[in-house]
């Protein structure tokens, strides 16, 4: 159980590792988190030292979702709790006996550094961290005192009301605050794919716009509902985030009507890109995101994914490229879309698809089957009717 009183650390990731830009990742990942807490109390957020402390201003704060909360904002390697207790040597031994009597059976050697905040504490740091470790290696005959590279580092900190003892860390999100990598637009779908590489470009720091095509009467409002649901899911990671909506029946339509079938899909896909990268230029997005993953489907080939992109100039971000289908199931439990994923709503994608698609198109051949199209006044037409949703946590 959780105390009010404890406070969280949150260790910071590759950010250490980013030199002059350090300022700005660390004023990315604070403000990320202080966002991140909104809902679960008032909270004191500073930097120290490459450790991120989250100190609850008051009683009411919700400490358990608060550690939860922490570990899913990217740019935390790991989360901590400090235990309080009271400032004195015996209460700070008794408390780093409970809890990391754990990492003590598993250490060779450890030793204690001591902070004070409080300067009025009566003995140093060092006459702390001296007693503490003293009684400690009592308590732990087989874990010898080394102050030069211990296997276990024992942290002590005294601060104006309590001593604060810092429990073991659990692993946290990773990756780089989100903002920091610039933005893009996501396509996504309502599969299992897409919120998996949305999630994983978000991972690399990267705020996240999305797109979804819908073509009613063809796909359902519970399949444009499931999406939005998909996003919703997302926002623990990777914040609140704005969904474009973008008809896209109309262009099926007339693909169906004037193109050779073994292309549907294709010609279909560089639509997709179009008004992806149309929807992209408005957001002020600098690259496309997509769930594909080579070999996964006929549209996915090497040769389709050339004739794909051809239309846009936009960089396009594939995080699953070279990933097997289980280990995208795998982080889409892991990151909780696994069950939306799966519920069985029709996408536009399923609609009208060719019972022979190529698999090796040519791209002259492609660009010569959708010339039968005015490209153009579709794509214009399609953005024009975009709706968009603010979705939130
Ligand atoms: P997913 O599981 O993400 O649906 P998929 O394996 O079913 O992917 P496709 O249906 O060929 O593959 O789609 C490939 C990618 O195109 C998707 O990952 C997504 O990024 C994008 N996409 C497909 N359908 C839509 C849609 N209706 N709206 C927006 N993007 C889409
Ligand atoms: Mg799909």
């Amino acid at each position: 159980m959780m105390n009010h009183n404890e406070m969280l650390l949150l260790k910071l990731g590759e950010v250490v590792l980013k030199g002059l830009n350090r300022r700005s990742f660390e004023d990315r990942l604070v403000n990320n988190v202080r966002r991140r807490l909104k809902n679960c109390g008032s909270f004191q957020i500073c930097v120290r030292q490459s450790t991120i402390y989250v100190e609850p201003k008051t009683d009411t704060c919700d400490m358990e979702a608060a550690f939860a909360a922490c570990q899913q904002v990217f740019g935390v390697a790991a989360v901590a709790r400090a235990v309080p207790c009271e400032k004195t040597v015996a209460a700070i031994v008794e408390t780093a006996k409970t809890y990391l009597g754990g990492e003590f059976a598993g250490a060779k050697t450890f030793k204690v550094e001591s902070r004070r905040a409080d300067k009025t504490f009566p003995m140093t740091s060092i006459q702390l961290s001296q007693a503490v470790g003293g009684e400690l290696a009592e308590a732990f005959p087989a874990v010898a005192v080394d102050v030069h590279a211990p296997s276990l580092t024992v942290h002590v900190e005294i601060r104006e009301k309590y001593a604060y003892v810092h429990a073991p860390a659990v692993p946290g999100a990773g990756g780089l605050p989100v903002g920091m990598g610039g933005r893009a637009v996501s396509l996504l779908s309502g599969g299992l794919d897409s919120p998996v590489s949305s999630w994983m470009m978000a991972r690399r720091g990267v705020e996240l716009e999305m797109v979804h095509f819908v073509s009613p009467p063809y796909t359902s409002q519970q399949a444009q509902d499931k999406v939005l649901e998909l996003a919703r899911l997302l926002t623990p990671y990777c914040g609140r985030m704005i969904v474009h909506i973008v008809p896209f029946t109309e262009i099926q339509e007339e693909i169906r009507k004037n193109c050779p079938e073994e292309y549907f899909t294709l010609i279909m896909r560089r639509f997709m890109m179009r008004l992806a990268q149309g929807v992209a230029k408005k957001a002020g997005a600098k690259a496309l995101i997509t769930g594909e993953s080579l070999g996964q489907v006929a549209s996915q080939t090497m040769a389709a994914l050339g004739v794909t992109e051809d239309v846009v100039s936009l960089p396009v971000l594939r995080p699953l490229i070279g990933m097997d289908k289980v280990e995208i199931i795998c982080i889409s439990r892991e990151i909780g879309t696994y069950e939306t994923s799966i519920l069985p709503y029709e996408d536009c994608c399923t609609v009208f698809t060719p019972r022979h698609p190529a698999t090796r198109p040519d791209l002259d051949a492609v660009r010569e089957a959708e010339s039968a199209l005015d490209v153009d006044a579709l794509v214009e037409k399609a953005l024009s009717g975009e709706n968009w949703v603010r979705v939130k946590a």
